[in-house]
């Protein structure tokens, strides 16, 4: 451990970066298990139809191209571990504490503390990549689902792979300077919230009850129709978990509340369906 406390503060940051290249292929290679949910929403079920976001199933076209690009980031990151995995062997130990006695709320605390930071640097770096040029070059593959399956988790241009990537080492170097260690199970927990919530936003079924989005509890969550509403009307809804930055910066649609409440009722037409 003193050896890692000798390193130069470039060699500490390419250890952190090789943290987040293994983390980031175990939860991409992870995502088999999540497989089902696609499923759901490239098969016509009857029963799930009702709760379909958008009526109209995704285009054979957008599903390969999907598929394309999620292996494509998997590829990517695949390569990109191995050669920090060969360099870096250490770091687990170094960057990530394993201590028993570590209580519970500490734990939580930083678990609540990654996610809420995520979030943060998701809404902004999404919105910079909604700017005019970075959209058309990098930004667009992601918006090519318009009508997005869970696939659509993972279907960036490699580009906003690596973007969003950079969260993880950047939060460690900052978190590490400031408080030290991280526990590994607030990592674990992170790793099975993330993709879990990414797949639920590009889900394209909502399963979240009619009141969720009016509760002045869970509204600060963001739902599977907030998500999709990005991607169908490709304006506002950039955060990523909550709706706190959405609310804060005015970036939240004001049809959001009433597009969720009809596809619980479909016998109403949402416009979602009407601009189809
Ligand atoms: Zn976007
Ligand atoms: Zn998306």
């Amino acid at each position: 451990m003193d050896y890692y406390f000798t390193l130069d503060l470039w060699k500490k940051f390419l250890i952190f970066l090789g943290l987040v290249f293994q983390l980031y292929t175990i939860q991409t290679v992870g995502f088999p298990p999540l497989l089902p949910f696609f499923f759901l929403n490239i098969v016509n079920i009857p029963f799930l139809r009702k709760r379909r976001i958008q009526e109209k199933m995704p285009s054979r076209r957008q599903v390969i191209y999907e598929v394309k690009f999620y292996l494509l980031s998997l590829f990517v990151f695949t390569v990109i571990a191995g050669v920090f995995l060969f360099f870096f062997p250490l770091y687990r130990i170094i960057v990530v504490t394993f201590d028993l006695a570590t209580p519970f709320y500490v734990i939580l605390a930083q678990f609540i503390a990654v996610i809420l930071l995520h979030d943060t640097y998701f809404y902004w770096t999404h919105r910079m990549m909604h700017h005019t040029k970075l959209y058309r070059w990098v930004h667009l593959v992601h918006h090519k689902s318009v009508n997005p399956t869970p696939l659509a988790s993972y279907s960036f241009h490699p580009w906003e792979t690596l973007v969003h990537s950079a969260f993880f080492p950047l939060f460690l170097l900052v978190w590490g300077l400031t408080f030290g260690k991280i526990h590994i199970l607030a990592v674990v927990a992170w790793l099975i919230y993330y993709p879990t919530m990414n797949v639920y936003g590009h889900l394209g079924i909502e399963i979240m009850p009619r009141w969720f989005v009016r509760s002045k509890f869970t509204k600060w969550f963001a739902t599977s129709v907030h998500h999709n509403l990005h991607h169908h009307k490709n304006r506002g809804h950039y955060g990523l978990y909550f709706t706190f930055w959405d609310r804060i910066c005015g970036t939240t649609m004001p049809e959001y509340e009433t597009e969720f409440e009809k596809v619980h009722d479909r016998r109403i037409k949402t416009s979602l369906e009407v601009t189809i």
